[in-house]
């Protein structure tokens, strides 16, 4: 289907995505796909002033009724998942593939969010007067606003908003300005969901469109009581340090660096498909894309040799028609990624691959060929996060050094260890080991289950979310006295008679 009569399928009329001043273009061939409306300082002021209000109904309802949306929600995603993950890969330039596993994430985080809405738990804590009962109990924390990139233009915000709500909090989303329309087509499916429980306040969950002057606008705004932003380092070190200064909260999921250990000892075959999903899937445009292969000596011709033959077969092209890589997202994505192959290459690396392709066919789109690149040293390029298809890959003698070269990095989101020697997995996952926030054995670095807290250290950002207790950072904590006897003794056993 072509986007108009996507959007029409998912709820948004044409004049919502046409005539505003935001110029949207499909990454699949560059043509323009909308001028979506654009929000100003005011029109995001009321906005938040909305949603405060919806915050202070909303917190009310109780949790397992706040899931009854929740789940309505993902019955309305099961029904548009096809037309909303074809709207992903318009806009977004994903396969097929990865568009409808993008929706199916969506799906995947109201359930979760549906049984946690029954599951919100605080502990009984044992006083130590007699007499007194001590409880913890989480409330909402209000309004929460959700910053979102461009390359998972809905599952993040659905990680957000689906245990957001549940909390029993409002939600402001800012998408990127490079994918506004999947946005509105969300919007309008939970406007659905809605619609079929009376008990939801007006402006429960707004989108607020712009570039980052929109987003300033939440992160500075008291009244966003939490700050879920995702996207790169840059964007953080701009947006910690403003929620920070104004004592606000905020999740932090910025870029990563990833990679993979392959040992002498692991099954190559199964290193193989994982090193291919997780460099290439994608066009190499997610947080937690594999970027660097360190391989054991033994093993790295050897490997270097079968991942050209490898990548030699893979599939680029339209990615609603059957191919295995789509384009990159714009233009500055494709100046990024043959700056850093120049950069590599002074740096010592030999590169195969990273040229552009098809430009006859897309000369307005990206398409490039994913790259390897055989490089002598951990170097500065190696160190920096590049968005597209680009492994590096470095040799390793002893696994200390392995672990050492994996961890030398600013970044900390993903990792992996291909191996079947039980002494090198435990450590890799032990406190010397991976010092990331995913490590894995025997899978690649992508494609994480909603099921765990996703997120990671260092220059990633240190934020949670999705499964775990990722919930408790969209409430507030309370802890709770209750004196049920005669006398009022004190803690620490102070006598002030
Ligand atoms: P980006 O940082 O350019 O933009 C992300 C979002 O932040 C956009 O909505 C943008 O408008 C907004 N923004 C930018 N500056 C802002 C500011 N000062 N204040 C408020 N909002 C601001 O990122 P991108 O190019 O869209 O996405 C790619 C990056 O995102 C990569 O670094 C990737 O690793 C990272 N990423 C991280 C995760 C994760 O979970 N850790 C997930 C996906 C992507």
């Amino acid at each position: 289907m072509m986007v108009e009569q996507l959007m029409t399928a998912l709820g948004v009329p044409v004049a919502a995505y046409t005539g505003g001043t935001l110029a949207v273009h499909t990454p699949i061939d560059g043509s323009r796909i909308g001028m979506a409306p654009c929000d100003d300082a005011a029109s995001v002021a009321r906005k938040i002033e909305r949603a405060a209000q919806a915050a202070r109904a909303w917190r009310d309802v109780p949790a397992p009724q706040r899931g009854h949306l929740v789940r309505r929600f993902g019955e309305v995603l099961r029904q548009h998942k096809a037309e909303l993950g074809e709207l992903v890969s318009w806009e977004a330039g994903k396969i097929t593939q990865e568009g409808q596993g993008e929706v199916q994430e969506m799906i995947d985080i109201c359930d979760f969010a549906v049984g946690l809405s029954r599951q919100l738990h605080g502990l009984t804590i044992a006083s130590e007067r007699p007499g007194h009962h001590m409880r913890e109990s989480w409330h909402p924390l209000g309004v929460v606003g959700v910053i979102s990139t461009f390359n998972f233009p809905v599952a993040v915000w659905s990680w957000n908003a689906a245990l957001a709500l549940v909390c029993g909090n409002a939600v402001i989303w800012k998408p990127s300005e490079k994918t506004p329309l999947t946005a509105l087509a969300c919007q309008a499916l939970l406007a659905q969901a809605l619609a079929d429980f009376p008990g939801a306040p007006e402006c429960l969950s707004q989108v607020v469109v712009g570039g980052r002057e929109a987003g300033m606008a939440l992160v500075d705004d008291p009244a966003v009581a939490l700050v879920s932003a995702t996207g790169s380092t840059r964007m953080g070190r701009e947006v910690g340090p403003r929620v920070a200064a104004r004592l606000g909260r905020s999740i932090l999921e910025l870029g990563g660096n990833n990679a993979m250990i392959l040992a002498p000892s692991a099954d190559l075959g199964l290193a193989e498909r994982a090193i291919l999903f997780s460099a290439v899937g994608t066009a190499g445009q997610r947080c937690t894309t594999l970027r660097r292969l360190i391989v054991h000596e033994s093993l790295r011709a050897q490997v270097v040799r079968r991942l050209k033959t490898l990548y030699a077969g893979i599939r680029v092209g339209h990615p609603l028609q059957g191919n295995l890589v789509g384009p990159l997202i714009d233009a500055a994505g494709y100046e990024a990624m043959q700056a850093a192959l120049r950069q590599a290459e002074q740096e010592g690396g030999v590169v195969h691959g990273g040229q552009r392709v098809l430009q006859d066919a897309y000369p307005d789109a990206y398409y490039v060929a994913p790259a390897i690149v055989e490089m002598p040293g951990q170097t500065a390029i190696v160190r920096h996060e590049t968005f597209a298809p680009i492994l590096y890959v470095m040799g390793y003698h002893d696994f200390d050094q392995a672990l050492q070269l994996h961890n030398d990095v600013p970044q900390g989101l993903s990792s992996c260890l291909f191996t079947n020697d039980l002494r090198e997995a435990e450590r890799f996952q032990g406190a010397s080991g991976s010092d990331c926030g995913i490590a894995n054995v025997n899978i690649g670095t992508s494609g994480a289950e909603i099921g765990g807290a996703f997120g990671g250290e260092k220059e990633t950002g240190g934020g949670r979310e999705s499964g775990s207790d990722a919930w408790k950072n969209y409430m507030r904590r309370q802890t709770n006295t209750v004196n049920y006897s005669r006398d009022l003794p004190l803690a620490q056993g102070i006598d002030f008679s």
